[in-house]
């Protein structure tokens, strides 16, 4: 029986920080999750967070965002956090909010080969943040309210679209019939 994903590729590409789609931060938008949290290393009017959204691959991005100097001196201390609130972003999309909710209860283990024992694991061993964090976010998101349109929203506020979005898992037939 699975009852684990071990690494974010092939049909869980999804769950990769590489996997494209528009994440909004401070004010902007980038074109993955490793875009965003590249430049969130950086000032907010830092030309570096430009160029990091310029790039068209999140390998790209990456690089350019751990070689680059100027990162906040306290990114280690807010770095997880950071993450959590662009996961929280990502998942707004109706189709990945599915996917991810599609993963049950099942454990989500980034396993890599390059040597990430912060976000993933590698050869066994590594600290998972990447992966517990989608845990965190899979349970936040199963309480997310959606309007009629598919528009994910956090709360039962009218949606931007004019329409009451439900609990998600609520039948729309429920209230309307
Ligand atoms: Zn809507």
């Amino acid at each position: 029986m699975i009852d684990i994903i071990g690494s974010f590729s092939g049909e869980y590409k999804f769950l990769s920080n590489f996997y494209p789609v528009d994440i909004k931060y401070e004010g902007e938008v980038y074109p993955s999750v490793e875009h965003a949290y590249q430049a969130a290393k950086f000032p907010e009017n830092s030309p570096i967070r430009i160029h990091i959204r310029n790039q068209v691959t999140a390998n790209k991005a990456k690089t350019i965002g751990r070689r680059s100097r100027g990162k906040a001196s306290d990114w280690d201390s807010i770095k997880f956090n950071i993450m959590h609130q662009l996961l929280r972003e990502k998942f707004k999309d109706p189709h990945l909010h599915d996917l991810l909710v599609s993963t049950g209860s099942k454990r989500l283990v980034e396993g890599n080969y390059w040597r990430d024992i912060y976000w993933g694991v590698c050869n066994g061993i590594g600290e998972n943040n990447l992966g517990r964090l989608l845990r965190i976010v899979r349970e936040e998101i199963q309480g997310d309210w959606r309007c009629f349109n598919g528009h994910i929203k956090t709360d039962p506020g009218l949606c931007h679209c004019g329409m009451f979005p439900l609990k998600i898992g609520q039948v729309y037939g429920d209230i309307v019939g």
